[in-house]
Parts: structure tokens; sequence; C-alpha cells
């Protein structure tokens, strides 16, 4: 069992946090239910072990939406600018670190796209298109 640091931060700054725990697995979830909630095309999520998150800064900002349907649908966000924030699972069975909010590089790779078949149907399309810098001229 090796532990990984994780640090990350919301995009205003008001949240930072860090997190020493085992990493599980390292998702690209398609579903639609992931979609909406990031507002993209996928999530991008590391299931780790539940460990305590070690809030830096900003914790009163913190807000929490648990979708109420069967399946789980959980988010953690800065109140601030609406950024996502890792977060224990309802069940209290895994700790979910969105890799967006992570500072620097992990050096974590994903293991799998998973929900496959709810992918965006612009998704394919998109990572194939153009690839700039910038804003295209
Ligand atoms: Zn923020
Ligand atoms: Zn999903």
């Amino acid at each position: 069992m090796i532990l990984t640091e994780l640090t990350g931060s919301c995009l205003c700054g008001s949240v930072k946090y860090r997190v020493n725990t085992v990493v599980h697995k390292f998702y690209f979830c398609h579903c639609e239910q992931c979609r909406k909630i990031t507002g993209s095309a996928f999530a991008s999520n590391i299931l780790t072990e539940p460990s305590e998150i070690n809030w830096l800064s900003g914790s009163k900002k913190i807000k929490r939406f648990d979708y109420p349907g069967e399946k789980s649908y959980t988010k953690v966000f800065c109140s601030e600018c609406g950024s996502g924030l890792p977060f224990l699972n309802e069940r209290g069975t895994t700790l979910i670190v969105p890799a967006g909010s992570l500072d620097g590089d992990c050096g974590l790779i994903p293991d799998n796209n998973i929900f496959w078949s709810d992918k965006a149907a612009w998704y394919e399309e998109g990572i194939s298109a153009e690839k700039c810098d910038e804003f295209p001229a």
C-alpha cells in the first residue's frame, strides 16, 4: 500500500487541500450524470482509500450536493467559483478526488474510460480535432 500525497485547489484559490491516501483507480467517467455535474465531456476521478482531507484553507466555502436518486452522485465544490473538490462518497467507502483540481502533475495515469457507451456524441470527433496552443487564428 503506497501512500500518495495529492494537493489541490479551486480556481479562485479560496480552497486548498492536501490528502495522503492510497490510490485505487483513476477513471474518466462518461456517464450522463458525470457530464452534467462537471459541465464537460467526462469526469476525471481518482478513487482512493477513505482518508482525512486536510483543508489548508477555505473550508467554510465548501458546499456539498448529493443527488437524491437511486444511484449516488455527489459534487463538493467551492461556493465562490464552483470548482470541484475531493469528497467521501455517501457510503463512506471511497474518497473521490477530481483530477482537474490537483496542483501540478500527480504522476497518475487514467486506468479506464468508464460508461463509454454513454459518452457525448461529440466526444471522439472532439479529441481528434485540430490541436492549437491558443485560440485558433
Ligand atoms: Zn474557489
Ligand atoms: Zn459517471
